[in-house]
């Protein structure tokens, strides 16, 4: 673990910025010496694992799921996930609502764009997602609350065009708050930035980053995931 790193980014977020700690891959043990600095909101992107990680360590982590998620497995982190940054389609938002309703709890929850060139990375562009915020089953959603949105950049050395797609999510942002979310003081969140890209992320309006291998290292996949 980065603790230099760590300091920095969290110097760089200033009281505007909140630093979620992408913990994928990396064991418990490096969760809780991050815990033991005051880091309490982590990042997972697979819901077996979140699930077993939230069983073993301490019951006052927040646990943020960014990963793309399959209907069938919401039901592992439904009872505890203290904000799902990637609903990428109305159907997966609609079930979210139904594993938050036999919890007896309201969801937290991000919408994903697609704002990078990769055409691997998940999301709504703007057109859908308005057709979803105006669809009257939308307002029956009464377990799942949102409160921003999120997004990834292309990955690329080119910061100017991760500039470009930092600012096209605020756009977005600034368009849904406008005519969907105006008197709603909840939906402000806009999650963006990760190692290589938080600086600018910053400068172009994020308030949520999520940062991995600037903090715990590098990962490695040749394990099992
Ligand atoms: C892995 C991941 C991150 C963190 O990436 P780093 O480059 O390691 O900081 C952030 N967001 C999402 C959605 C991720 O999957």
């Amino acid at each position: 673990m980065n603790i230099e790193h760590y300091n920095s980014i969290l110097k760089s977020c200033g009281n505007s910025v909140q630093l979620i700690a992408v913990s994928k891959t990396k064991p418990a043990a490096d969760i809780l010496s991050l815990y033991q600095y005051g880091q309490r909101a982590f990042g997972e992107n697979k819901a077996l694992e979140m699930r077993d990680k939230h069983a073993h360590l301490p019951s006052d982590i927040q646990w943020h799921f960014i990963g793309h998620l399959q209907s069938n497995k919401i039901k592992y982190i439904a009872p505890f996930v203290s904000l799902i940054h990637s609903i990428d389609s109305f159907e997966l938002l609609k079930e979210v609502d139904k594993q938050a309703a036999k919890n007896e709890r309201i969801i937290p929850c991000l919408l994903q764009f697609h704002i990078a060139q990769e055409e691997t990375k998940f999301g709504f562009n703007l057109e859908e997602c308005k057709e979803m915020l105006n669809n009257p089953e939308f307002l029956q959603l009464t377990h799942i609350k949102l409160f921003g949105i999120m997004g990834m950049a292309t990955f690329t050395s080119e910061m100017n065009q991760v500039r470009q797609e930092f600012a096209t999510l605020h756009n977005i942002f600034q368009q849904l708050k406008s005519q969907y979310f105006i008197n709603n003081e909840e939906f402000k969140e806009i999650s963006m930035g990760m190692s290589e890209d938080y600086e600018v992320a910053i400068k172009e309006g994020s308030t949520m980053i999520r940062i991995g291998s600037s903090i715990f290292g590098a990962r490695d996949y040749s394990k099992s995931n």
